[in-house]
């Protein structure tokens, strides 16, 4: 450590949108991105980051903000970074060295997105919109729409990923838009294609060229080949994420902070989203990819600071649909009967089924898969920690 401060390369102003800014971010993937600013390796750094909607959400009771959110608008990103030195075939070392809400506001939100806008993995028992609001006092949150629950925040980044190649956009392009084809009227629809409405590409002007980028600009919703939006929920301080790098500089970018998240952010909008800030350090491995045969995704190192859950109640559930469909070791079923199943025993602990559900989301609940090779049936676990209640909600 020099010992000098911290320098913010990328700040926010929460009041206004993203392109209002003085440093305008993106919310698409697309390598023409320019950078916003350039660091050296081993070099700390500040971001500032707004809530993944673009500050669409406000602390009240209504759930119509996230009922008629606009999707189009998501998700707001810090950056791109270009780290000086990184080429196609490094890898870059990303230490998130802390990680932080603003003073001024201590809140977040989560929601249940309504099945005509956004959806969820329960979306045929949730299919309309709701919110809850989450209050913090330092590391511990708790929630007027959510009784019985107080917890830590395990504060990370939703969102972190590199800049794609060229070709690696044409590739995501071609095979969501043949997904999107077997059932192109479907509600929700099956992956979100590029679309100009609502697009933000840095610090490039109208016109041709941004059009052309904005027609082929990837949609941040899904996690790819780069990261993006992964919703790693122990990816929190001192974590540390080798990225693959497509395109000179890395072009890395940082958004979709959440106080916590449950494994799976089940209801969509299900962690407890924040604006905030994140710091970071990024070092580069030369010739990385091939060294260690990285092709395609990240992997990372959690950090040291987690909290301590040693008690669990756990459930399970197996991959038959609801209507008794049997199906093929489909471990996203049997997570959706765990899920459900989880519910339905919260619902005689005081909870309503949607207050179950966006705590499942919010809260630090860890999901696994138990087995996945015994036909027909792979089996997930949803692991609830005991701590997280203030009442007993035992069975006795
Ligand atoms: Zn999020």
């Amino acid at each position: 450590m020099s010992g000098k401060g911290i320098e913010t390369l990328f700040t926010v102003d929460v009041k206004k949108t993203m392109t209002e800014q003085d440093q305008v971010g993106h919310n698409r993937w697309h390598p023409d991105i320019p950078a916003l600013f350039s660091v050296e390796q081993g070099e700390s750094f500040r971001l500032e980051c707004k809530d993944w909607t673009d500050g669409q959400i406000s602390n009240n009771d209504d759930p119509s903000d996230i009922r008629d959110v606009d999707l189009e608008r998501v998700h707001a990103l810090s950056g791109p970074v270009h780290v000086n030195g990184a080429e196609p075939g490094d890898l870059l070392v990303v230490d998130i060295l802390d990680i932080g809400t603003f003073r001024d506001m201590p809140w977040g939100y989560g929601g249940i997105f309504a099945k005509e806008n956004g959806g969820s993995l329960l979306v045929d028992h949730f299919p309309e919109a709701d919110k809850s609001i989450w209050d913090f006092e330092g590391i511990f949150t708790s929630s007027r729409h959510v009784p019985h629950v107080e917890f830590a925040g395990i504060i990370h980044p939703g969102l972190m990923g590199v800049a794609p190649s060229q070709e690696m956009l044409d590739e995501w392009n071609r095979r969501e838009r043949e997904l999107v084809a077997t059932d192109p009227d479907r509600v929700p629809q099956l992956a979100t294609l590029p679309t100009e409405n609502g697009a933000v590409l840095g610090n490039v002007k109208k016109g041709p060229e941004f059009d052309r980028m904005a027609k082929e600009g990837a949609r941040t919703v899904p996690p790819r080949e780069n990261g993006g939006n992964c919703d790693i929920k122990d990816l929190s301080k001192g974590s540390r994420t080798y990225f693959p790098v497509f395109v000179d500089g890395g072009k890395l970018s940082v958004g979709d902070l959440h106080f916590s998240q449950g494994d799976g952010e089940i209801t969509f909008c299900g962690a407890i989203e924040i604006s905030g800030w994140i710091e970071l350090r990024i070092n580069v491995i030369k010739g990385g990819m091939e060294k260690y045969n990285i092709k395609n995704n990240p992997l990372y190192e959690p950090g040291p600071v987690r909290p301590d859950y040693n008690e669990f109640l756990v459930f399970q559930g197996v991959s038959v649909e609801e209507d008794g469909t049997q199906t093929y070791l489909d471990a996203n079923v049997a997570f959706r009967n765990a899920c459900l199943n989880a519910i339905d025993y919260l619902k005689t602990q005081g909870f309503t089924g949607a207050q179950a559900y966006m705590m499942l989301s919010a809260a630090p609940v860890q999901a696994h898969l138990a087995g996945v090779v015994d036909i027909p049936n792979s089996c997930a676990t949803l692991a609830i920690p005991k701590a997280i209640f203030t009442k007993d909600i035992m069975p006795s």
